[in-house]
């Protein structure tokens, strides 16, 4: 019997680029979530500047996710739970990789538990193959002209060094 597919949820993060841990935690979401929203940082919050526009973002990560049906992609410039609550979502998922993931997760998770306690926020653990695996890392890796294709999707692999090594 096939599962029920339940709720909606938003799945945020600057995606800069977007990598195969992030469509990953995208996927299994959409496996959950009836709806899910993949909601893209417009604004640099943690990071000074982005490498890639909002709107390159959201189309990279776009012509990844088509094949699930129910995944729609969106950039945001507000607090997450406003957008959440914007977009009729009840939950905000998010992929925990390390340690560091935690503190800062848990951190982010009272904040937006006092601001919105209807919203909850739901952590899934990354797959073993992409615990180390970070937008910051590929970068770095890309820079100097390492492999970066079973990280990224394709498309990103492709132009990737390319895009770096213009600025
Ligand atoms: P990064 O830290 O790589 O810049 P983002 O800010 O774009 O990532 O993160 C968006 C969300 O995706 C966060 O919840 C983050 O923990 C999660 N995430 C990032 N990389 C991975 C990965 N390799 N596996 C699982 N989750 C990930």
């Amino acid at each position: 019997m096939a599962v029920e597919r339940k709720g909606r949820a938003v799945c945020p993060g600057s995606y800069d680029p977007p990598t195969l841990g992030h469509l990953d935690i995208i996927a299994r979401a959409s496996e959950v979530f009836e709806q899910v929203t993949v909601a893209v940082v417009n604004q640099p919050v943690r990071k000074q500047t982005t490498l890639y526009t909002a709107e390159q973002r959201v189309a990279f990560i776009t012509a990844e996710v088509e094949k699930h049906g129910n995944v729609q992609v969106k950039t945001f410039d507000t607090l997450i739970v406003d957008f959440a609550r914007a977009e009729g979502a009840n939950a905000i998922v998010k992929g925990l990789r390390a340690i560091s993931d935690f503190e800062y997760e848990f951190e982010m998770n009272q904040l937006n538990r006092k601001m919105a306690p209807d919203i909850e926020s739901i952590y899934m653990f990354a797959s073993p193959q992409y615990t180390f695996l970070s937008s910051s890392g590929v970068k770095e890796i890309a820079r100097f002209g390492g492999d970066v294709s079973d990280l990224v999707p394709a498309a990103v692999a492709a132009r990737l060094g390319e895009d770096l090594n213009k600025n």
